[in-house]
C-alpha cells in the first residue's frame, strides 16, 4: 500500500471504529483539531497512564503536577516565547499558500532521494539547517530559488521573503475587552513546571536530583497542519523536567536519552523503527538536544524531544519575577539554580505511532484452501481499549448468565466488553478491528466442565482454558 493510502486507510479506520473524529465535523470540521471517540479516548488514556506510572511511580524522585493552561503573561516574556517562538515561513505569491521553510526544503530533498540523489538531498538539508541556525534568511531564499523549489499548488517559484510567524494563540482575560490583558494559551506545558519549581520542591520535600512531570494541553497556531493528528493546533504533551546539580547535566542527559528510548521499546515497538536525531541547531541556552524519531509511513519523524536546558528557564523566571529560584544543596553546602534535563513527548503523536504501527490488513489462508481477510489493530495489550471480549455462543441455554458472571468478576480488574449479537466469526472481526487482545467464548461445554475458548488476537490461536485461569492470563499479559 502506498504511503498516502496507508495514512488514509488509518484515518478512515480511526473514524469508523470510534478512535478519532474531525472536530465539529457536522460543520465541516476545524482544521488540525480532532476529537477522540470511545475507543480513542481509552487508548489515549492508557498511553497517558503508562507514561505517568513510568515517571511518578517507577522513579521515587519524580512527582507530578497539574498546572493551569492560562499563565501570567510575563511567563512567556521570560521564557522567550513572545520574542522567539516562531517558525520561519515563506508564501508563494501565486497560490498564496504558506509553507514552513524547513518543510518546503525537506519535501524537495525527499523528492531528490526518490530519484536516488541522496548526497545532493543531504547536502541541501545540511545547508538549510546551517542557514536557519544563523538566521541567514536571504541566503536561504536564494538557495530555494537556485534549486527551483516550487509550490505544490501553483508550480511556481514566485516566493515572498522568509519571515518569522509567532505560533502562540492569544486571548483576553477579563470581561471588558478594552482594558483586558492579553494572555496566551500555553504553547508547552513546561513553564507550568518551572514557575512551580520551589512550590513543589518545598511542599514535597524534594532533593536535587528530582523531577516534576505533567500531562496537559498545549496550543500552537501551526502554519502547516498536516498528517492527521501528527501536527495539531490543540494537542497534549507529556513533559518531565529533571532538576540536577550544575556540572552533572551531561550524565543525566545521557541517562534520560537512554531511559526514554527504553520506555518506547518496552511497549514491544521494534528497535529498527526508532532512531535518535541529534540537533544541529541548538537554542542559545541549550547544551545538548536530540529527538527520538519513529519511522511513520510518511518517513522518520520526531515523537519526543530530550533537551539539556542549562539553568536558562529558572534564571529567566528569577530575573522577571524578582523572586529567587535557588536551591540549597545541603550535601555540598551551596546555593545554586539547578540545571534541567527535559523530556517532552506529544501524546497525540504517540497515539498515532501506536495506531499506525498496530494497523494491519491481513490475508488469512484457511485450511480448505480458500482465503479471507481481516483488518486488525495489534495494539500492545497494556494499551488496548478493551482487554477482553466476552462472547456467549448463543443467547440461550444459560450461556449469557455464565458470560455475565465472568464479566462481573473481571471488570473490576480490566476493561471488558460483552456481546451476544451476530456469529462468533463476525464478533471476532469487530474485536480485531478495535484491537482487543483476547476474546473468550462461552459454549455448551462450559456448562459441563467450566472451561472456555480463549482466542488470541495476533495469532488467532484458540485454546481451551479453565474459567478460573482466565483473569490471571489477561492480567499477566497486560503487565508484561
Ligand atoms: P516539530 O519540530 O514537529 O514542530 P517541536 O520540536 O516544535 O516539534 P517540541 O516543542 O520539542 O516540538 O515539543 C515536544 C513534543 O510535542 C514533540 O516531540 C511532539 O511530539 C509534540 N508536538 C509538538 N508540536 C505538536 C503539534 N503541533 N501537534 C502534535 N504534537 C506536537
Amino acid at each position: 500500500m502506498s504511503t498516502e493510502n496507508n495514512l488514509q486507510a488509518i484515518i478512515a479506520h480511526a473514524k469508523e471504529y470510534g478512535f478519532v473524529f474531525q472536530s465539529s465535523e457536522i460543520y465541516d470540521g476545524l482544521s488540525a483539531v480532532y476529537d477522540y471517540g470511545p475507543y480513542g479516548s481509552e487508548l489515549k488514556k492508557n498511553i497517558k497512564d503508562y507514561w505517568w506510572k513510568s515517571m511518578t511511580q517507577m522513579h521515587e524522585n519524580i512527582v507530578g503536577i497539574d498546572a493551569a493552561i492560562f499563565m501570567h503573561p510575563t511567563t512567556w516574556k521570560a521564557s522567550g516565547h513572545v520574542d522567539n517562538f516562531s517558525d520561519p515561513m515563506i508564501d508563494n505569491k501565486d497560490s498564496k499558500k504558506r509553507y514552513r521553510v524547513d518543510h518546503l526544503v525537506e519535501g524537495f530533498a525527499d523528492q531528490l532521494k526518490e530519484k536516488g540523489e541522496h548526497d545532493k538531498a543531504n547536502g541541501l538539508v545540511a545547508s538549510m539547517e546551517k542557514m536557519l541556525a544563523e538566521d541567514a534568511f536571504a541566503d536561504l531564499k536564494k538557495m530555494i530559488e537556485e534549486h527551483k523549489i516550487s509550490c505544490a499548488v501553483s508550480g511556481t517559484c514566485n516566493w515572498t521573503d522568509i519571515r518569522q510567524f509567532n505560533l502562540m494563540f492569544d486571548t483576553k482575560l477579563g470581561s471588558v475587552t478594552d482594558d483586558a490583558d492579553t494572555i496566551y494559551l500555553r504553547p508547552e506545558t513546561a513553564q507550568g513546571i518551572f514557575v512551580n519549581f520551589l512550590n513543589v520542591q518545598k511542599s514535597a520535600r524534594m532533593k536535587v536530583p528530582f523531577g516534576i512531570a505533567q500531562i496537559g494541553k498545549a496550543f500552537r497556531n501551526e502554519i502547516v497542519a498536516r498528517q492527521f493528528i501528527f501536527r495539531m493546533r490543540e494537542f497534549e504533551q507529556m513533559e518531565m523536567q529533571f532538576f540536577v546539580r550544575p556540572g552533572t547535566e551531561g550524565e543525566w542527559y545521557k541517562y534520560w536519552k537512554d531511559e526514554r528510548m527504553k520506555w518506547h521499546l518496552s511497549l514491544g515497538l521494534p528497535q529498527e523503527k526508532y532512531r535518535y536525531h541529534d540537533h544541529v541547531k541548538l537554542a542559545h541556552y541549550a547544551k545538548e538536544a536530540c529527538d527520538i524519531e519513529f519511522e511513520f509511513s510518511f518517513g522518520f519523524k520526531e515523537v519526543e524531544g530530550i533537551h539539556s536546558r542549562s539553568d536558562f528557564d529558572l534564571k529567566q523566571h528569577q530575573e522577571y519575577s524578582k523572586k529567587k529560584q535557588q536551591y540549597f544543596d545541603a550535601e555540598i553546602n551551596q546555593n545554586y539554580i539547578p540545571y534541567v534535563i527535559e523530556t517532552s513527548i506529544g501524546l497525540d503523536r504517540m497515539f498515532l505511532l501506536v495506531l499506525s504501527h498496530a494497523y494491519q490488513e491481513e490475508t488469512i489462508h484457511k485450511e480448505d484452501g480458500t482465503t479471507d481477510s481481516r483488518t486488525v489493530l495489534k495494539i500492545p495489550a497494556k494499551l488496548a481499549p478493551n482487554k477482553l471480549a466476552i462472547l456467549p455462543l448463543t443467547k440461550k441455554d444459560g450461556l449469557p448468565e455464565i458470560a455475565k458472571e465472568i464479566m462481573n468478576d473481571c471488570k473490576q480488574d480490566f476493561k471488558c466488553y460483552y456481546e451476544e449479537k451476530d456469529s462468533i466469526g463476525k464478533r471476532y472481526r469487530r474485536q480485531d478491528a478495535i484491537g482487543t487482545p483476547f476474546c473468550v467464548t462461552i459454549d455448551h461445554q462450559t456448562k459441563e466442565d467450566n472451561t472456555v475458548t480463549i482466542r488470541h488476537r495476533d495469532s488467532m490461536v484458540q485454546e481451551r482454558i479453565a474459567i478460573a485461569d482466565l483473569k490471571n492470563l489477561v492480567i499477566n499479559s497486560i503487565n508484561q
